[in-house]
C-alpha cells in the first residue's frame, strides 16, 4: 500500500473549512466519517479513533491534533489518506490544548511517519500555520500538507526582495545574540517576508541562528529586503529598530574597554595577552588550563519512543524551559538590570528557532529518541556556528549549548546534573557562568586551581567558599569570559580581578615566580600564626575561624584560629537533597565541639533565604529574596526547622564544650526575645545548660538599635557582608556594582561604630565575622573601632594576626576616627599604611 499523493488525498471534499464541531468527540467522529466517505477506512474506524484517545494523546502541538485509529485496527485501513477539519474558533483537545486543525489519519506506520514529518515541518512555520486556522482557501491547506522534506523550497538564492534598504553594521561587537534577538522580534512583528543579505549569503531575520550564521561584523554592509503588503513601511520600521540598537552597543563596548584599561596592582604580564576584567573575589594567583563548565560533554543515549509521545515530550520540555527562562530573565533583570537579562532573552529565542526545532523533529521522525535528537540538533547547529571561526558566533554556540542543556534537563532530569564531576586531573581553572554555593562547596581543590565566573559578586556565598578553599577567584567577568576562555590556558588574578588568557611562556614563568613569592610571604606569616593577636600596647583580640564542618577544624586551628566564630549551618542543608535530622545535626555539632577541644564554638542558626536557596524546602519564590523571609524571619515561621536545630544544639551542649548560639538577620528586639524564649523552653525540656545567645548585626536597623538589642543579647557578631549590602543598597551578588560594595565604606564603618557603642552600654562583646575581618587592613580598622573578636576564613588568619601584632591600638583608634570621617571607601583604603 502506498501513500496517495497528498494532493489527491487532500481533495477538496476531504478538507472541511469552518467545521462545526461541538466537542473533541464530535470532531473525531466527523474526521472518521470523512475518512470512511473517502474510502480510506472501513466503518468502525471512527470508534477505533475514539478509543485511541483513551490510551494516547493525539495532540501534536501548536493547534494541530492528529486523531487516528488503534494499531490493532490497522486492518480497517483500506488506503492511506488524511482528512482535515478546520476549526477556526478552536476546540479543547486536552485541558489547555486547543486544536484548530484536526488532521484525521488513516495510514500504516511508515506512511504515518511521512505524514507526521509534513506536519512537524508545518508546525514550525507558525505564521503559515496560523493562516491555515482561519483561511477560506482549501487549496492553501492542501498545499501546506503537500510540502515535505523532499519537496521543500530550495534554499533562497542570494537575491533581494522587492523593497530594499542598505545598512552598514556599526555594532562594535558585530551582530551578536542580544541585538540579533531584537532583530528577530522586529522581523516577526513586521508581518511581511524579510531577508538579510551580506554578499552572497542571505539570512532569515526571523531565525536567530540564520542571522548569526551570517557572521556580521562591524563594518559589514548588508541589504535588508522585504516583500508583501506594506513592505516599504515595514522595512523602514525594521531599519529604525536596528539603528536604535547602535548607541547601546557602542556604549557597552566603551564600558568594556574602559574596564580593561584600569590600572592593575600586583602581578602584571610583560606581554599583552588577552585580558578579561572582573572583580577580585578570593586572593592569589592561579594558573591552569580552562575547564569550561558549560562545555562539558554529555552522554545522551538514543532511546527512540513513539513519535507522538516524543513530540509531546519535546513540546513539554520546551514549554517548561521557556517558563524557566522567563523566570531567569525576570530574576536577572531584577538583580542586574534589563541589559544583562537580555542575554537570556536572546537565549530563550533559540527555543523557538525554526531550524533547530525542524532539525530535531526530522531526527525524531528518522526514528531517534527525543533527547538524542535534540542534543544532536544542538551539536550540529552549534558546530556550524563555531566552524565560521568568528569569536562572536562561537559565543552563540555556547548559548546554544546552554539552552540545549536546559531543555535536555527537562526531557530527562538525569541529563541536567553532574557536569562538575568530569573535571580533568591536572589543576584547572574553572570557568562558569556562575556557581552556586553548593557547586563551589563540592569542588575538589586538588583539581581546581582557580575560579572565574561571568556573574556573581565578591561577597556572595560562592566567593566566601572560594576563599575558604583558598582558591584564587574572580567574579563578574561578563559573558565574554565564557566566549573567550574555552580551550585557553589562563592566569586568574584574585587580587586584581583579572583573567589573562593564553599568556606567553615568559608571562607564565613570571606568574609562577609571583606565586612563589606570595607563598614565601605566607610562610613567614604562618610561622608566627600560633602567637596571639595582641597589639603592641597590649590589647588582645580574639581570633576565630569561619568553618562549617568538623573536618575543617584541624586546619583552622593549625592556621592560628583560637576557636570558631561562625559556623554557617545552612550549608548542612544546602549540600544535600534533604534536611539533616536532629540526630544528624547533633552528631555534627558534637563533632565540631570535640574537634575544638574546649575552644569556643559559635554556631549560627540556619540562615536560609537570599542567595542560599534550599530547593528541597520548597519555599515560596520571592520577588526580592534578600529582603524577604530570610534568616531569623524564616526560623520564626518554621518551627519544623528551628526546633530540631535548637534541640540538637542543646543536646550537644549537655555533653560539655564552649558552645554559643547566634541568630542571623535580626532586625528587632521582639524577634530576639521570641527566639530566646524558644531556646529556653527547649533547654529546660532537655535539662541542658545555659549557653550564651548572641545575634548577628547585619541589618542597619539592628546597628542603629544596638543599645536596645544589647539588653537581650549576650554578644554581637557583625555580618559585614550583609550589613554592607543593606546599608549601601547593593545586592551582594550584583556583578555590575561589585566594585562599589566595599565594606570599608564610611557608612558601614559608622554602623559598626554604633554597634560597638550599643554593646558597650550593656557590657557585651562585639565580633565581626563578615569578609572584611579577614582583610588585614580592614581587621586593623575594626580593632581601632573597638571590636573584640574577628572571625574569618582560616587562610586569612596568619596575615591578620601579623597585622594586629604590628599595630598600636591607640594609633588604630585614631586611624578609625579618620576613616569614619572619610567621604568614600576609596578614601578609607587610601589610609592603608598610615599608622596601621
Ligand atoms: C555576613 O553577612 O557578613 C555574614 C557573615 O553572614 P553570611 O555571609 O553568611 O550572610
Ligand atoms: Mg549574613
Amino acid at each position: 500500500m502506498t501513500l496517495r499523493e497528498p494532493a489527491d488525498a487532500l481533495a477538496r471534499d476531504l478538507i472541511r473549512i469552518d467545521a462545526q464541531v461541538t466537542d473533541k468527540a464530535d470532531a473525531i467522529r466527523q474526521a472518521g466519517q470523512l475518512l470512511v466517505a473517502a474510502g480510506c477506512v472501513a466503518p468502525g474506524y471512527e470508534a477505533s479513533m475514539a478509543q485511541r484517545e483513551a490510551v494516547a494523546n493525539t495532540y501534536l502541538g501548536s493547534g494541530v491534533a492528529i486523531p487516528h485509529g488503534l494499531g490493532e485496527d490497522k486492518g480497517l485501513v483500506r488506503q492511506d489518506g488524511i482528512v482535515v477539519l478546520q476549526v477556526p474558533g478552536g476546540i479543547e483537545w486536552n485541558p489547555g490544548q486547543i486544536a484548530h486543525l484536526v488532521v484525521g489519519i488513516a495510514a500504516n506506520s511508515d506512511s504515518h511517519i511521512a505524514i507526521l514529518r509534513r506536519l512537524t515541518r508545518l508546525i514550525q512555520d507558525e505564521a503559515r500555520l496560523k493562516g491555515l486556522f482561519t483561511t477560506n482557501d482549501v487549496a492553501l491547506i492542501a498545499d501546506a500538507l503537500h510540502r515535505d522534506g523532499a519537496d521543500a523550497a530550495p534554499a533562497s538564492p542570494a537575491e533581494d526582495l522587492a523593497e530594499t534598504i542598505a545598512w552598514t553594521v556599526d555594532y562594535p561587537s558585530g551582530l551578536h545574540a542580544r541585538p540579533a534577538a531584537a532583530w528577530v522580534e522586529a522581523a516577526k512583528a513586521s508581518g511581511v517576508t524579510m531577508r538579510v543579505r551580506h554578499g552572497d549569503e542571505t539570512g532569515d531575520p526571523r531565525s536567530l541562528i540564520s542571522l548569526l550564521q551570517l557572521g556580521l561584523k562591524a563594518g559589514d554592509s548588508v541589504t535588508i529586503s522585504a516583500t508583501g503588503d506594506g513592505a516599504a513601511q515595514a522595512i523602514e520600521r525594521f531599519h529604525g529598530v536596528i539603528t536604535r540598537l547602535s548607541s547601546r552597543e557602542k556604549a557597552d563596548a566603551a564600558r568594556a574597554a574602559e574596564k580593561a584599561l584600569a590600572p592593575v596592582r600586583g602581578w602584571k604580564p610583560a606581554g599583552t595577552p588577552r585580558m578579561v576584567a572582573g572583580v577580585a573575589a578570593s586572593p592569589g594567583l592561579a594558573i591552569g588550563k580552562v575547564h569550561l563548565l558549560a562545555a562539558a560533554e554529555l552522554e545522551v543515549v538514543d532511546q527512540p519512543v513513539a513519535l507522538i509521545e516524543g513530540g509531546q515530550l519535546l513540546n513539554d520540555a520546551l514549554v517548561r524551559t521557556r517558563a524557566q527562562m522567563k523566570a531567569l530573565v525576570d530574576d536577572t533583570a531584577r538583580r542586574l538590570g534589563a541589559g544583562d537579562a537580555a542575554i537570556f532573552t536572546a537565549q530563550a529565542t533559540l527555543l523557538d528557532d525554526t531550524d533547530l526545532i525542524t532539525l530535531t523533529c526530522q531526527l525524531m521522525v528518522e526514528g531517534h529518541g527525543v533527547a538524542w535528537s535534540w542534543n544532536e540538533a544542538i551539536q550540529r547547529l552549534a558546530g556550524q556556528l563555531t566552524a565560521l571561526g568568528n569569536p562572536v558566533l562561537a559565543a552563540r554556540a555556547a548559548d546554544l549549548h546552554d539552552v540545549g542543556r536546559r531543555v535536555l534537563a527537562q526531557i530527562d532530569p538525569g541529563l541536567g546534573t553532574g557536569t562538575l564531576a568530569d573535571f580533568p586531573d591536572e589543576p584547572s581553572i574553572l570557568v562558569a557562568a556562575d556557581l552556586s554555593p553548593s557547586d563551589t562547596a563540592s569542588l575538589d581543590v586538588a583539581k581546581v586551581a582557580g575560579i572565574a565566573t561571568a556573574l556573581g559578586g565578591p561577597t556572595s556565598h560562592s566567593a566566601i567558599l572560594a576563599r575558604t578553599l583558598g582558591l584564587p577567584s574572580v567574579v563578574a567577568g561578563g559573558a565574554e569570559l565564557l566566549a573567550l576562555a574555552a580551550g585557553c590556558t589562563a592566569i586568574v588574578d584574585g587580587d586584581s580581578g583579572r583573567i589573562w588568557l593564553n599568556p606567553s611562556e615568559e608571562d607564565l614563568a613570571s606568574a609562577r615566580a609571583w606565586i612563589a613569592t606570595l607563598a614565601d610571604q605566607r610562610a613567614a606569616q604562618e610561622a608566627e600564626r600560633s602567637r596571639p593577636a595582641v597589639t603592641t600596647d597590649g590589647c588582645s583580640i580574639a581570633i576565630g575561624a569561619n568553618i562549617n564542618q568538623p573536618e575543617q577544624a584541624p586546619f583552622a586551628l593549625a592556621q592560628g584560629g583560637e576557636g570558631v566564630g561562625l559556623m554557617r549551618t545552612e550549608f548542612l542543608f544546602l549540600e544535600r537533597g534533604d534536611s539533616p535530622s536532629e540526630d544528624e545535626q547533633f552528631a555534627i555539632y558534637r563533632a565540631m565541639i570535640d574537634a575544638l577541644d574546649g575552644r569556643p564554638l559559635i554556631v549560627r542558626a540556619l540562615d536560609i533565604g537570599g542567595d542560599k536557596q534550599v530547593p528541597h524546602l520548597d519555599l515560596p519564590r520571592e520577588e526580592n529574596p534578600f529582603l524577604g523571609v530570610r534568616g531569623a524571619r524564616l526560623l520564626l515561621r518554621r518551627p519544623d526547622l528551628l526546633d530540631p536545630q535548637l534541640r540538637a544544639l542543646y543536646r550537644a551542649a549537655k555533653l560539655g564544650g564552649d558552645l554559643s548560639i547566634m541568630f542571623p538577620m535580626i532586625t528587632s528586639a521582639s524577634e530576639l526575645i521570641t527566639l530566646r524564649d524558644r531556646c529556653d523552653e527547649i533547654r529546660v525540656a532537655l535539662d541542658a545548660p545555659q549557653v550564651p545567645i548572641g545575634i548577628m548585626i547585619e541589618v542597619p536597623a539592628a546597628a542603629v538599635q544596638a543599645q536596645a538589642l544589647a539588653a537581650h543579647a549576650d554578644f554581637f557578631s557583625i555580618g559585614t557582608n550583609d550589613l554592607t549590602q543593606y546599608a549601601l543598597a547593593i545586592d551582594r551578588q550584583n556583578p555590575e556594582l561589585a566594585s562599589e560594595a566595599d565594606s570599608l565604606h564610611p557608612a558601614v564603618l559608622r554602623l559598626i561604630a554604633m554597634t560597638v557603642e550599643g554593646a558597650r552600654s550593656h557590657n557585651r562583646w562585639v565580633g565581626v565575622c563578615g569578609g572584611i575581618a579577614g582583610d588585614p587592613f580592614g581587621a586593623a580598622l575594626l580593632v581601632g573601632l573597638g571590636v573584640d573578636e574577628l572571625s574569618m576564613t582560616p587562610r586569612d588568619i596568619p596575615a591578620v594576626k601579623a597585622r594586629i601584632r604590628a599595630a598600636d591600638r591607640t594609633a588604630l583608634a585614631t586611624l578609625a576616627a579618620r576613616a569614619l570621617a572619610a567621604e568614600s571607601a576609596a578614601d578609607v583604603r587610601a589610609l592603608d599604611g598610615e599608622g596601621a
